[in-house]
């Protein structure tokens, strides 16, 4: 279709857009987990001694033998066939934010002719798809492009169903021949194994006796906007970028406050209920969805599960998204940032750590003061949010989500942390050294006799902190919303363990020593106060003081863009952090330094070139027609005598000159490939190319503002963002 004819198709198209039928979800127990191979499903297939085994495993990471490896293979194969399954798979997570997944036949055929299906427990244990197709970073040999994926017990493996067929899929690890990890699992299952050693170590000193293993939790809340595909379709800047590139302000944005918690579009009701239906029938316990801020942005969060067990899950939720958002006639985005000047997307990641010895080690009760364990996890989160503060901006630094910290509606590029009033005056008067009490919110009482009062929170909400504490768990809330959630989790529980470990170091002296339990807290979370107490911040993180006090009275750094944040990476201290935990070797770290960086600069480069494309071939086009146009009518009118206003006419020539002599610079720039370093390099997309691509879309979108709508090829703001 030329020019602006897919736009006003579109328009029509989406006039008449009836919700697709989906037919009335069946209750809950029918559906629920119906195709997950869970604990319970095991239980009624398997020998009561293998499944004593392979529950060990699950639930306590007890090793595991090739023996239970078999039978559960059997009895996975036997279900799986019985839901007339023909095909398996290990589905795992490279260093991208999308998933992998080889498919395999359950099919062999003997002598005869005959089919027979051969699912053994070496196929679940092991499988092998080439390593050298996926990011490696330095780990990349070519004559070394073996990799290894192994079946991961502890997240349930689950039937996907899709229109033409239904595959069994096993979470797995995904390695090199060498044995680097060259996934986001593999780190996320050692740092819960390092968090859970130096957490054991704290609870043996706070006297503690019988401590199960412990689990770091995970509950996600995911931001996404629907657009609908006929506009998307005309755009190939959503369709490849994930974000318009250009786009000029609509006249009606959110500035009304009025769809945050609105009602949810029919048609949007409609896919999130289908949506929703195959998120139980996989076990994944969707609880909330709401309309979000930004028109066309809504968010859905399910229940928290073990962090391992919620990283896949969140990101299986993120693939169904897309692909019913189809089936809906929607593009769903889950970039960060896809309209300007509209709110952008997250992903709040909620993160406690516990047991079920102890319980949430996170939970302070409601006097907390006296709560030592509570104390101890509380201060040893605190110190590392301090310490690795680079470390967790790295881990949530990208393109995309760039354009969204520090931009006043989402958290700031300063990592601090939250507490809220009760806990910041504990840890205030633990610094001073002061036995604490723990104030209480008090209760709401409205003055009406209808309404029962009730006990409120002790601390207030602030939706203006990356790092807050909310009631019994951290919410990381800077992560990008099309990140995976495993980066963050793995810089959680690790900066936990070393904190943890800096903890018993200084506890159990003073134990011995014979200072009373109470008072060895004291003096070990004073002292850690002291040292990190500077990154709780309980005011506006967004407000220009903020950043002035960090930065110049607290040394807390501003780190606005992933060039600037990704070096954390190479910091002596993050190489060693992560080699005492046995999280990522020094090699495994660098190649992923290497994968972001080249990640990085991959997605400036190709939204670069699409700026100059659709610039060129898109705008350009568009306002030289209008000028055809206009020049033709303004002849006509002088012949009669009429002369026509030309200031339209010279700011649309002064517009196309000024973006097309920044599409020439822009072109320029992306030959650039003289850099020193990786470092240097991302420095020049953070610095050069954004600025030039900015340069080029201000142009066009003052263009949009000029050039008659019926000659505009892109669908506006205005169109896509509000749903019909
Ligand atoms: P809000 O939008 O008010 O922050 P939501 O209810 O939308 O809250 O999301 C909160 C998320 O935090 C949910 O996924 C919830 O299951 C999760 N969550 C609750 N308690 C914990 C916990 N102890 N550890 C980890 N996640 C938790
Ligand atoms: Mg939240």
């Amino acid at each position: 279709m030329s020019g602006n004819e897919s736009r006003i198709q579109a328009i029509h198209q989406i006039t008449n857009r009836e919700p697709v039928h989906v037919s009335m979800p069946e209750p809950l127990d029918k559906v629920w987990a119906s195709n997950v191979f869970n604990l319970s499903r095991m239980e009624e297939s398997l020998s009561k001694t293998a499944f004593k085994s392979i529950k060990k495993t699950v639930q306590s990471g007890a090793p595991l033998d090739t023996l239970t490896a078999e039978v559960v293979a059997a009895a996975m194969k036997e279900w799986a066939l019985s839901k007339g399954v023909k095909f398996f798979s290990h589905i795992f997570y490279p260093m991208t934010n999308i998933t992998a997944e080889k498919h395999d036949g359950f099919i062999v055929t003997n002598s005869d002719g005959n089919a027979i299906t051969e699912f053994s427990g070496s196929l679940l244990i092991k499988g092998e798809p080439d390593g050298s197709s996926f990011p490696n970073g330095s780990l990349r040999m070519t004559n070394a492009a073996r990799g290894y994926t192994a079946w991961d017990p502890t997240s349930p493996a689950y039937i996907m169903e899709t229109d033409n067929g239904a595959t069994l899929m096993i979470p797995s690890v995904f390695m090199s021949w060498t044995g680097e990890a060259l996934d986001k699992k593999i780190p996320l299952l050692r740092s819960n194994v390092a968090m859970d050693k130096a957490a054991q170590k704290v609870l043996t000193l706070m006297g503690e006796t019988d401590i199960a293993t412990l689990n770091s939790s995970c509950g996600a809340e995911q931001e996404y906007f629907l657009v609908d595909s006929n506009f998307a379709n005309s755009r190939p800047d959503l369709l490849l970028a994930g974000r318009t590139l250009f786009g000029a302000a609509p006249a009606k944005g959110q500035e009304f406050d009025d769809h945050y918690f609105g009602a949810i579009p029919a048609r949007v009701q409609v896919f999130m209920q289908d949506f929703e239906d195959q998120l139980y029938k996989l076990g994944i316990p969707a609880k909330t969805h709401h309309n979000e801020v930004a028109p066309g942005q809504f968010e859905i969060a399910p229940y928290f599960e073990a962090a391992n067990v919620a990283a896949d899950h969140q990101q299986l939720m993120m693939t169904l998204m897309k692909t019913t958002a189809k089936k809906h006639g929607f593009l769903c985005l889950l970039h960060e940032k896809p309209f300007a000047g509209i709110n952008g997307s997250g992903k709040h990641v909620n993160w406690s750590v516990g047991n079920s010895t102890q319980g949430n080690l996170l939970d302070p009760g409601s006097t907390p003061h006296d709560n030592l364990n509570f104390l101890l996890f509380c201060g040893a989160v605190i110190r590392g949010v301090h310490k690795f503060g680079p470390l967790l901006r790295a881990a949530i630094a990208s393109a995309a989500n760039d354009h969204r910290l520090g931009a006043n509606e989402a958290p700031p590029a300063i990592l601090s942390v939250y507490l809220g009033d009760q806990l910041e005056k504990v840890f205030k008067d633990i610094q001073a050294g002061k036995i604490t009490s723990s104030q209480s919110g008090g209760e709401m009482d409205l003055g009406l006799s209808q309404i029962l009062n009730f006990e409120r929170d002790p601390g207030d909400r602030n939706r203006t902190s990356p790092f807050a504490f909310t009631g019994n768990r951290f919410e990381f809330r800077a992560v990008g919303s099309s990140q995976s959630v495993s980066g963050p989790l793995v810089t959680m529980n690790t900066m936990l363990a070393d904190s943890l470990s800096w903890i018993a170091e200084k506890l159990e002296p003073e134990l011995q020593k014979g200072t009373a339990r109470a008072d060895a807290v004291l003096i070990v979370l004073k002292e850690l106060m002291e040292s990190h107490g500077n990154v709780v911040f309980g005011g506006d993180g967004y407000s220009p003081e903020w950043h002035k006090l960090a930065v110049e009275e607290r040394g807390l750094k501003n780190i606005p863009t992933t060039a600037d944040a990704l070096p954390a990476l190479r910091e002596a201290s993050v190489i060693e952090l992560f080699e005492k935990t046995d999280v990522l070797s020094p090699v495994e770290l660098e190649s992923r330094f290497e994968v972001y960086a080249e990640q990085y600069i991959l997605s400036i480069e190709v939204e670069a070139k699409l700026v100059i494309n659709m610039a060129k071939t898109l705008i350009y086009p568009a306002a030289v027609s209008y000028l055809s146009e206009l020049s033709t009518t303004a002849t006509s009118m002088t012949n009669m005598g009429i002369e026509l206003d030309s200031s339209i006419t010279k700011t649309i020539v002064k517009e196309s000159n000024a973006m097309m002599a920044g599409v020439a610079k822009l072109s320029s720039a992306i030959e650039k490939h003289d850099f020193v370093s990786t470092e240097e390099h991302m420095q020049f997309c953070a610095n050069e190319i954004r600025s030039l691509m900015d340069e080029v879309r201000a142009h066009a979108d003052i263009l949009e503002t000029e050039v008659a709508d019926e000659l505009w090829p892109l669908p506006k703001y205005q169109e896509m963002l509000f749903i019909k």
